[in-house]
């Protein structure tokens, strides 16, 4: 089934009100397994909302209305759908009963207009709105479905969530879902990793592969329509191996876990011990690792050696090593071992990580912005430092070194 939803009000055209209930909407309808193919804004005038409704129509099965259905006269949504349908509106007794009660225990006078949110388009199913007074409609005519919300949000997500869901199904037939698993990935960008699926993304219908990047991390979400869970798992699992045979080393969860939660899963396996001293990151990398709960078990603590000042006293690194003439400087393959075997030796940890580079936006001792030093020290092995060329603004390229020193552990 196709839908539309078609969002009514002068204030969303104006930029005034984001319109976070189409995306809310969307949500909701994508979970039950239906497709929308457009998302209409138009204003509060009877004339355009035909238009908008008359376009609807030659282009979905199901067509969602929110905003409109209040007591004022430019709440016209469901006079224009009444119209347009050659329906007339009638009052739906026990909506009108409460709108009255209401009014009563305040004890305000009713005006004429609130009654029109107790009007209901001939032959629809009313739908309860409990957080408010307009009471929602959902009607079939001729094989388009019509479901009506209203506009303020805090009244349109129990209405959705609750009697309009209840309709949806009654209305979809057979119960077909949508299952959704997630990859995630670390050590490839969202672009090459596409480009090693485009045929894959391009080909599937169903199950769907949708890349996505966030916050320094890419994902996929492989998604089809199913019955029972078991019918989805078995179709899931062919296109998750399809993808495993391409990039499958990049994959570090089948769920939608961070990196550093995974990182922080492996050690625990191995009952390692962590330490970080971190420049450039300013203890990003301990805040991401200490999000995770249950993290003290496996990171021990980090270090925020920012300065060259603090590198020396708090890590012993020589001075010569860090600054003067021929010195190889703060941001240098030899500094990002010292400060990885020094924090790993100053704890008594198992791994001892460190990160040292240019975050920008200005370069720094003569290095470009975005070169970044990770120190990965293991207790009886050789110390391993990797070099990485980042781009993004400083904030980026700060996340994307503490992200890329998480791939460097977890692998
Ligand atoms: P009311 O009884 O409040 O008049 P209504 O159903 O007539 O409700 P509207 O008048 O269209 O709805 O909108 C009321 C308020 O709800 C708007 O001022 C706005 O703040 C919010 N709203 C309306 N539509 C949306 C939307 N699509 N997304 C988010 N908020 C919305
Ligand atoms: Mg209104």
């Amino acid at each position: 089934m196709r839908a539309e939803i078609i969002a009514v009000g002068t204030e969303l055209l104006l930029g005034q009100t984001v319109n976070t209930n189409a995306a809310y909407i969307s949500q909701g309808l994508a979970e039950l397994g239906i497709d929308v193919y457009f998302q209409t804004v138009v204003g509060d005038n009877e004339g355009r909302i035909r238009q908008a409704i008359e376009l609807a129509r030659t282009r979905a099965e199901l067509i969602v209305f929110t905003g409109g259905l209040g007591p004022t006269q430019d709440d016209l949504t469901k006079d224009a759908l009444a119209a347009l349908l050659g329906r007339p509106l009638s009052l739906h007794e026990p909506s009108m009963a409460k709108i009255e009660q209401l009014f009563a225990s305040r004890g305000l006078h009713m005006v004429e207009s609130n009654r029109r949110q107790a009007n209901m388009i001939e032959g629809s199913e009313p739908l309860e709105n409990t957080a408010g007074l307009a009471v929602g409609n959902g009607l079939t005519v001729d094989g388009i479905h019509y479901l009506l919300l209203p506009g303020p949000p805090r009244e349109m997500r129990p209405m959705f969530d609750g009697p309009a869901k209840a309709w949806l199904r009654s209305i979809a037939g057979e119960d077909r879902r949508l299952f959704s698993r997630t990859l995630k990935f670390a050590g490839i960008g969202e672009s090459s990793l596409e480009e090693a699926l485009i045929d894959l993304i391009e080909q599937q219908t169903d199950p769907t592969i949708a890349p996505y990047a966030k916050e320094g991390e890419v994902a996929i979400r492989i998604s089809t329509k199913a019955v029972s869970e078991l019918e989805a798992a078995e179709r899931l699992d062919v296109t998750e191996a399809q993808i495993n045979a391409r990039v499958g080393k990049h994959i570090f969860a089948r769920e939608d876990i961070p990196l550093e939660d995974a990182v922080v899963r492996l050690l625990r396996g191995a009952r390692f011990k962590l330490a970080s001293s971190e420049s450039l990151t300013g203890g990003l990398f301990a805040e991401l690792i200490t999000n995770i709960p249950g993290s003290s078990g496996e990171f021990v603590g980090g270090v925020v050696t920012y300065t060259n000042m603090m590198k020396h006293k708090l890590l012993g690194i020589p001075l010569a090593q860090l600054e003067g003439p021929g010195a190889p400087g703060a941001i240098s393959e030899s500094t990002a071992k010292l400060m990885a075997e020094r924090v790993m030796e100053l704890t008594g940890s198992d791994f001892g990580v460190s990160l040292t580079g240019v975050a920008g936006p200005a370069e720094s001792e003569g290095k470009p912005v975005g070169l970044v030093y990770f120190g990965i020290a293991q207790r009886g092995k050789q110390t391993i430092v990797h070099t990485a060329h980042l781009s993004g603004n400083r904030n980026i390229i700060r996340v994307r070194a503490a992200k890329a020193a998480l791939y460097r552990l977890w692998q």
